[in-house]
């Protein structure tokens, strides 16, 4: 095994192959507080790649209910359960060993799934990256468990139910949409015995070679995520492709022009949740510095997004700004450590950070650059912090623009939202 340096660990973590990095990763952030459970995500990704025989079961993009949902059922609590079992009590962050760039969570303490692998010998001797491959009923419901809530407390009529009120609500659930992470180092990879997987060096997407795969499903027990999917009628495993026609600016009707547009999933948001883009790889392999790049400011200046299970040891290129209102032991075991500093970040957020959070699908060009011209100040806002810290927001409205690869404005919008009074004269339904 080798060795290589996974910034989210905070660490050196073993590795099969030597370290290769892209040019530019493909990444994205989900902000999971708007995010509404519609499926249109989940929809634009189906009717565009994964329509035909033998995928009905396939969904490159899907939105799951937390606690007790999940596709493939239980998919991170049974992998959780795993580590726990060849590590116990061993899977830990030590959060106080930090620095900004090589460690910003600290440092993870416990096995990654490669490391774990290692440990656990089965009659078949050791997988790549320890994982499972789920049964046909786990696949079966694809948001199983929809808007169910966790509760541990009744109300004074011994009913189910209980307080909303922040920094932890005592009744919750959240929805946690779910694509391809397109991870820096893919357990997928690793896994498959036909090398028939690839990272690509110009964006970092990871594709199945459809000619080599054989369908041996090393890549669906492999990947933490359960990101790779079997489809019986080739025989082949298949998984989201990031839609890089669209990445590659080949789409003649919308992108004439060759810029980078955003994938379907993300373009089609209604919740306006999610912000796409690509960020820019030094060559040892970190993120070169780019602070107006708003993924780059929203995941490495701001620290206000954070990845799915950063301790799988995959890093995974998909960073979310957890949910405010649900307990902080359950966010800490999903997201890591980082937790509580992206959720004050969130809750109150400065002046820059506020503009740059108005950028989710705001254009569907992908933005590589933003700026930020500076209006009055219009509110000052009382704000409690999670930590209980009392504090005054002010904002401004600044206008955020935004600019795509030919560095050409592709949006601009004010932190106020303009109104407009239609003239009764014009308009006969005017009061
Ligand atoms: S999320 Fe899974 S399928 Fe996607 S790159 Fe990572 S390991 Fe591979
Ligand atoms: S389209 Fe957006 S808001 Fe709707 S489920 Fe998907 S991520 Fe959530």
């Amino acid at each position: 095994m080798a060795q290589v340096y996974n910034w989210q660990l905070g660490r050196r973590m073993e590795f099969p192959f030597e370290e290769h990095h892209p040019q530019w990763q493909f990444a994205f952030v989900f902000n999971i507080n708007r995010c509404i459970g519609c499926q249109t995500c989940t929809m634009a990704c189906k009717s565009t790649w994964t329509f035909s025989k033998g995928q009905e079961y396939m969904w490159w993009n899907n939105v799951e209910s937390k606690p007790f949902g999940g596709y493939p059922q239980h998919w991170d609590a049974k992998l959780l359960a795993m580590l726990e079992e060849v590590n116990p009590s061993g899977q830990v962050w030590n959060a106080a060993r930090k620095d900004p760039q090589k460690s910003p969570y600290g440092v993870f303490q416990g096995l990654t799934i490669f490391e774990a692998a290692r440990r656990r010998v089965g009659p078949e001797g050791s997988q790549v990256a320890l994982g499972y491959l789920p049964s046909d009923a786990e696949w079966r419901a694809p948001n199983i468990h929809e808007d169910t809530p966790q509760a541990t407390i009744f109300n004074r009529d011994g009913q189910f139910g209980g307080e909303a009120r922040l920094p932890e609500h005592r009744v919750w659930f959240f929805h946690l949409a779910r694509i391809c992470n397109h991870c820096t180092y893919p357990a997928c990879l690793a896994a498959c015995p036909r090398q028939a997987i690839y990272k690509r060096p110009e964006d970092g997407v990871v594709l199945i070679d459809q000619s080599r795969c054989r369908g041996y499903r090393k890549c669906v027990e492999g990947c933490p995520y359960k990101k790779a999917l079997y489809r019986p009628t080739t025989r082949t495993s298949e998984k989201c492709v990031a839609c890089y026609p669209r990445l590659e600016g080949r789409d003649p009707e919308i992108t004439p022009d060759g810029v980078p547009v955003e994938t379907r999933c993300m373009s089609a948001c209604v919740g306006k949740i999610r912000l796409q883009g690509l960020v820019k790889i030094a060559e040892d392999g970190t993120w070169a510095k780019d602070p107006t790049n708003p993924l780059y400011f929203l995941i490495r200046e701001r620290r206000v997004a954070l990845p799915l299970y950063p301790q799988f040891g995959t890093e995974p290129n998909g960073f979310y700004i957890p949910p405010r209102w649900v307990p902080r032991g359950y966010l800490v075991q999903m997201f890591g450590p980082g937790v509580d500093h992206a959720l004050e970040q969130y809750c109150c957020p400065d002046r820059e950070l506020l503009a740059v959070l108005q950028l989710f699908r705001a254009q569907r060009h992908i933005i590589f650059r933003f700026a930020i011209e500076k209006g009055p100040k219009v509110a000052e806002v009382p704000v409690v912090l999670p930590s209980g810290k009392e504090v005054v927001q002010e904002i401004y409205n600044d206008t955020v623009i935004g600019f795509n690869k030919l560095g050409k404005e592709v949006v601009r919008i004010t932190i106020e939202e303009p109104t407009f009074e239609r003239p009764k004269e014009l308009h006969l339904n005017a009061i």
